[in-house]
């Protein structure tokens, strides 16, 4: 079972619980994006599994009628195995999804160079005509040439800052920089996308340049936050804009809750304030 202190920020062990957190967000005009906790598959066997039960959920999904789609992560599904595994787990998902309506995203990792994830998102998103988006993170130099790359694919990019520790080779360390390129991607995006945009972020500057560009390009977006975090910034946001909450579920929530912590202390802290104020 989770623990209370976790279950601020993870939906509980199995779909029945996720489902009925989509529901209520649904109540509140906000749609979720139901993620199967688990990364770094190493063998081939977890990796089908969980691909596998991805498919299970979109079942449930259409099942249940609820507004929501699911966010996959490569290495759950076979890319530390090989890129082919990795390839033939995500067709699976992307084809059975589509024949139900349900949308799926693509998140990005550490370590790995994101080609082979960028590679699938473009091609399913093309043979798809959409029904698919990819997470693009600002903290990485390479991103202006793959947002350049991505602009006229026909799927979504939900532009994030990054989540993992990169070298200096790859990844910008500052994090003032980091907000820099995050607001100039933005501005990019918002100038020559057809849509398809998600600002992944919880940062309240960013959502107002985004609410800006908006008003400036006329160009549409949604706003993606993570489930347990200004959950009533979320609620209001949905009053006026797209809005979707990124809803962890599953066994292995350590480690997501140890990520959500180590990224901001004060988690902990409104975690805590939460359960006391029950
Ligand atoms: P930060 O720079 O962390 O914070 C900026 C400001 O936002 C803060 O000053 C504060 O005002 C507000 N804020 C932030 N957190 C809180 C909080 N807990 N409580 C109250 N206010 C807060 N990363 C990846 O590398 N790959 C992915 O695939 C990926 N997918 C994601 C999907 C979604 C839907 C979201 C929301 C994030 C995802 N991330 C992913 C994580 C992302 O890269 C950042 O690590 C994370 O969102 C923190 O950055 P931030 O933009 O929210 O703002």
């Amino acid at each position: 079972m989770i623990p209370p202190i976790a279950s601020q920020f993870v939906a509980g062990e199995g779909p029945a619980t996720a489902l009925d957190h989509a529901r209520e967000l649904n109540d509140r005009n906000v749609k979720a994006i139901l993620n199967l906790l688990g990364e770094h598959h190493h063998d081939r066997q977890p990796a089908d599994e969980d691909a596998e039960t991805y498919l299970r959920l979109l079942d449930d999904i259409e099942g249940s009628g609820v507004d929501a789609c699911i966010s996959v992560k490569p290495s759950q599904i076979g890319l530390d195995v090989g890129p082919e595994v990795f390839r033939e787990n995500v067709e699976r998902i992307v084809d059975y999804a589509a024949a139900r309506d349900v949308f799926v995203w693509l998140d990005i990792e550490d370590h790995t160079p994101p080609d082979a994830t960028l590679d699938a998102y473009e091609e399913l998103a093309i043979t798809h005509d959409g029904g698919v988006g990819v997470c693009v993170q600002a903290n990485l130099k390479r991103t202006e040439r793959d947002l350049e790359r991505l602009a006229d694919v026909p799927g979504k990019i939900r532009l994030v800052k990054g989540a993992y520790d990169e070298p200096e080779s790859v990844a910008i360390q500052e994090k003032s920089a980091v907000d820099d390129a995050y607001r100039e991607y933005l501005e990019y995006m918002f100038e020559h996308f057809d849509g398809g945009i998600a600002v992944g972020s919880h940062d309240p500057e960013m959502i107002a340049l985004a609410e800006d560009l908006h008003e400036e390009y006329g160009t549409d977006f949604e706003i993606q936050m993570l489930m347990g975090v200004r959950e009533d910034a979320q609620f209001e946001l949905a009053e006026e804009y797209e809005v979707w909450q990124y809803v962890p579920y599953g066994d292995k929530w350590l480690s997501y809750f140890y990520r959500r912590v180590m990224e901001r202390k004060q988690n902990l802290f409104f975690a805590l304030r939460a359960i006391l104020g029950r």
